[in-house]
């Protein structure tokens, strides 16, 4: 039985942030009139952050191999990500040391301490890393099974290519925004019935459940990444919410697939949880023997899925409280993030440190753990009942969707806060 580490700071029993978590971000101060600050990258603990840079600066990773090379005295994550898994063990050892209950260095130093320790209600968090390229996948058989049952039918839900490769589409990586950021209702070209085709504020706004993983070193034009190496480039998971304007998407998707019905905004939670906090949470991925995948996309460990828990609440500006309307599990995925790593670079495709790659929507098996109004609401034929007695096939202006996300451990859970977002009207 392994003893649970504890930090002094006092951590709230349930909070997203223990000392097993400590996620990576980037924070300014909101008492900040003239917006001088620029964003700092910063560790979670508890309601508290610590200021890396000020750690840097004191010198207390100088035993480490990030000595000399400001990667966690930046503005972003990116530097921090290309140093590789040496630099993000020896990193989080030291964090961990500084933050564990036996460790005085910070405690015992009033100025440090008052630098260093900052409540997460004095900040504000901005996005942890420059993303030069974004690709979201479909990797969820629930989910691909539910739209192709609406699409085509339940005999051929499935396109035939879906169970050979993870499939998924190059998307728009300047529209990814921070958690909180307003979501504008976008305008674009709908087509309703026989009649032709009009330009319109979206009728059938959604969100998708989803989470995404940054990718760590970069590799160059040519280079693959083999399935056995791809947890060497994985540097951490945050909940995304891919918000899909249904209507343009079905007019517009054929035959190239999603364009301006996902490129107006895809929010990101602000923390990057370690893959090394959620190592203990991986769990038996779904068997995936008929078809057998092609040698480049099997994968011998058959661990390679992830117990994390996630749930999405809606609240309209009329409630006071949000209203769970989906529960699922990134278990349920069917092509894991090694498996759409190495398919992403098979080509000699190149990965840059800060790209991110989305899982696609992630459905389970059941009518509550589905992960888009699209099939919770069965494609606007089954309304959604919210407790106030509003109804929903898609969102209102006004709505806010939340989605949150843990992983539940002996004593303690890794939390990767919230993933927030309003819908504001069309202009
Ligand atoms: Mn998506």
């Amino acid at each position: 039985m392994s003893v649970i580490i504890r930090s002094w700071i006092n951590v709230p029993e349930n909070s997203d942030f223990p000392i097993q978590n400590l996620p990576y971000g980037c924070y300014v101060f909101k008492n900040d009139p003239h917006n001088e600050s620029v964003p700092t990258i910063c560790v979670a603990i508890g309601e508290y952050v610590l200021d890396l840079s000020v750690i840097y600066n004191a010198g207390l990773f100088d035993h480490t191999c990030l000595k000399g090379t400001n990667a966690l005295n930046s503005t972003n994550l990116n530097d921090f990500m290309s140093m590789g898994k040496q630099a993000w063990k020896e990193a989080r050892q030291t964090i961990t040391k500084l933050l564990s209950e036996d460790d005085f260095t910070i405690r015992n130093n009033e100025e440090l301490y008052k630098l260093c320790i900052i409540k997460q209600t004095d900040i504000k968090m901005v996005l942890p890393a420059r993303i030069g390229d974004y690709t979201d996948f479909y990797s969820s058989i629930d989910h691909a099974r539910n739209v192709g049952t609406m699409l085509r039918g339940p005999e051929n839900a499935l396109m035939p290519n879906w169970l050979h490769l993870p499939v998924g589409y190059h998307g728009r990586a300047s529209s990814v925004v921070v958690s909180s950021t307003p979501i504008r209702r976008p305008i674009g070209q709908i087509k309703i019935g026989d009649n032709p085709p009009i330009l319109s504020p979206c009728r059938n706004l959604d969100f998708e459940l989803e989470t995404a993983f940054f990718i760590g070193p970069s590799t160059n034009l040519g280079e693959r990444i083999s399935i056995e190496n791809t947890d060497d480039y994985i540097f951490g998971m945050v909940l995304m919410n891919d918000w899909s304007a249904r209507d343009i998407q079905t007019w517009e998707y054929v035959p190239l697939g999603p364009f301006t019905a996902k490129n107006f905004a895809t929010s990101i939670s602000p923390w990057i949880i370690p893959m090394e906090a959620l190592e203990p949470f991986k769990t038996t991925s779904i068997q995936q023997n008929n078809p057998e995948p092609l040698p480049y996309l099997l994968d011998k460990s058959n661990n390679s899925a992830y117990d994390i828990n996630l749930e999405v609440s809606i609240k309209s500006i009329n409630m006071d409280n949000y209203f769970t309307i989906c529960r699922s599990n990134t278990k349920y995925l069917y092509w894991s993030m090694k498996q759409q790593l190495a398919h992403h670079t098979i080509t000699g495709c190149n990965m840059m440190s800060g790209d991110l790659l989305g899982s696609g929507t992630i459905s389970g098996p059941t009518v509550d753990s589905f992960g888009s109004l699209l099939e919770i609401c069965w494609k606007g034929t089954k309304p959604l009942i919210l407790p106030n007695g509003e109804e929903r096939k898609f969102l209102n202006d006004g709505d806010t969707i939340r989605i949150t996300g843990y992983c539940q451990g002996n004593g303690y859970r890794i939390g990767f806060g919230e993933c927030i977002g309003t819908i504001l009207p069309a202009i």
